[in-house]
């Protein structure tokens, strides 16, 4: 059965697949401005509904008991979502205009892929642990820990990786034995609504226990987080965002789950190969237009070699122009939409204004499409806002360092601290400043930490708490102590 929606798609609701109370929204190819479909489009009433089929699920039925059944249904969504791999693809690319060598990676067959290792820990997890006996107040007691589903969860994702964030939530949640509310971002509706037509055309998940909604209206997502159905937000997107969902979730006392933004920091130690590393790093930034929040937007080069790596960079981002994401070779497409582009644009001009210089890029490829050339600012220092702040786009910043701890400290020199990557020779000097820089996840060497098994996440204000691996799946469950006399 075809995928592709021919007008538009559907929201899942307790197992049903309904039209949006509210019409439909357009969907926008970012590489080409046009508009390629509608999405459906969710009211307050149907986010309403799909927090009470999520809460009925839950509470009413053995889902949360069933771990075979739960790792059942997650493998059959694997299977039949890479049974339809091609018309994804397709899809993924015109919806999110993400350069499609990314597809065969976190862009979609590798998150598809990953459902598999959460329906692996939900067999093989210890959800009981004896504790043995103990003597309390002198009375002989045997203990257990339980581990149990935490509740019903609000997904709230953003646009850049729709499928990876997506999965890296309902498939941990529901492999945990949780019901789940997921709240798509409205630049990326088609991603998760095709992912809702499969669950409820050729999967056996029961009704109710993951509800699919998509809305052009941000403040949908803010309905998760006040409900006091819903147990946990889980929320990916900008810190801006974060504060407000973690403020509105607080009259509940719900647990919340953020993964924020990011300025990570590309350290280059003057013992690295300069070349190997300034061609590593152009090619991360301009890698999907910059749009994800692990990438290392700032490069931070020994004093003595700027000018060279600034030479190197400048002409390693020239070669990666911005281009056609269907074009297997591409690996700098459109930014999403053009309120982002003007973004990026505004902080191009902030550059300038902040004294610094425009070293490649900086312009509008004469194309239709949001494209942004792939842009290299020098001249300016940490405490500049371009290099403080995010901005989501192929923009680096190259900043010069005195040594290695003056690059850790610029390195924590931010509000940030999610994501990093070192380059050197000597593996005492790359632990030293791998220990010393606060992050969540760091590459040596061109070292690539993304894996189902990886948790990821963020210190600082890019967020709180740690998605995928067991870290990960143990966000969406809870500790029941449990003791009887011995
Ligand atoms: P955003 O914060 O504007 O929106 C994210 C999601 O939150 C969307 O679904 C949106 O509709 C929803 N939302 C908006 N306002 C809300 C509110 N008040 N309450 C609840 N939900 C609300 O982010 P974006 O523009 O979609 O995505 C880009 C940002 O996401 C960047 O800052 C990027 O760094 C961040 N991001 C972080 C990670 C990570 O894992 N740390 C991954 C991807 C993106």
């Amino acid at each position: 059965m075809p995928l592709r929606p021919t007008t538009s798609s559907d929201l899942l609701i307790d197992g049903e697949l309904r039209p949006g109370s509210g019409g439909t929204f357009d969907v926008i190819n970012p590489a080409t401005e046009q508009v390629i479909g509608q999405a459906a489009n969710a009211t307050a009433d149907d986010m309403d509904a799909a927090i009470a089929a999520a809460r009925k699920a839950f509470d009413n039925t053995n889902w949360s008991r069933d771990h075979a059944f739960r790792a059942r249904c997650l493998r059959q969504l694997r299977d039949a979502l890479l049974a339809h791999t091609d018309e994804l693809r397709e899809l993924t690319v015109a919806e999110v205009g993400c350069p499609v060598f990314l597809t065969h990676g976190p862009q979609l067959v590798g998150p598809v892929t990953d459902l598999g290792y959460f329906a692996d820990l939900a067999e093989t997890y210890e959800w009981r642990r004896d504790l043995g006996e103990a003597k309390p107040m002198g009375i002989p007691n045997r203990r257990e820990i339980r581990s149990e589903a935490a509740g019903v969860v609000g997904a709230i994702t953003p646009w850049n990786f729709p499928h990876q964030i997506n999965f890296a939530k309902i498939g941990p949640a529901l492999a945990a034995g949780c019901t789940v509310v997921l709240k798509a971002a409205p630049d990326t509706p088609w991603c998760a609504a095709l992912v809702g037509k499969v669950i409820a055309e050729e999967t056996d998940f029961p009704a109710g226990v993951i509800n699919i909604v998509t809305g052009d209206d941000h403040s949908l997502g803010a309905l998760l987080s006040t409900d006091p159905r819903v147990d946990i937000v889980s929320f990916t997107g900008s810190t801006a965002t974060g504060r407000a969902v973690m403020a509105d979730a607080a009259p509940t006392l719900k647990k919340v789950f953020l993964e924020l933004g990011g300025k990570s920091a590309f350290l280059v130690l003057d013992d690295a190969d300069l070349n190997a590393a300034c061609a590593m790093a152009a090619f991360s930034v301009v890698t999907h237009a910059g749009q994800g929040c692990a990438i290392t937007t700032r490069l931070v080069v020994p004093r003595e070699k700027l000018a060279e790596a600034t030479e190197i960079t400048r002409n390693a981002l020239a070669g990666l122009r911005a281009d056609d994401p269907t074009k297997p070779g591409t690996v700098c497409g459109p930014v999403i939409s053009a309120r982002q582009r003007d973004r990026v644009e505004s902080y191009i001009r902030l550059a300038l204004e902040e004294g610094g210089t425009l070293e490649t890029g900086g312009d509008r490829p004469e194309r239709p499409g949001y494209f942004v050339s792939p842009t290299l600012v020098s001249g300016l220092d940490n405490s500049s806002r371009v290099a403080r702040e995010e901005i989501f786009g192929p923009v680096l910043v190259i900043l010069p360092h005195d040594g290695d701890q003056d690059a850790i400290d610029i390195a924590n020199d931010s509000p940030y601290g999610l994501s990093g990557a070192v380059w050197g020779a000597d593996p005492d000097r790359l632990d030293a400043v791998v220990d010393g820089v606060r992050t969540g996840t760091m590459g040596v060497n061109g070292g690539i930490w993304y894996s189902a098994d990886v948790p990821f996440g963020g210190y600082k204000q890019s967020g709180i708490g740690r998605e995928m691996g067991v870290a990960g799946f143990e966000e969406y469950l809870e500790t029941k102590a449990v003791a009887r006399p011995a």
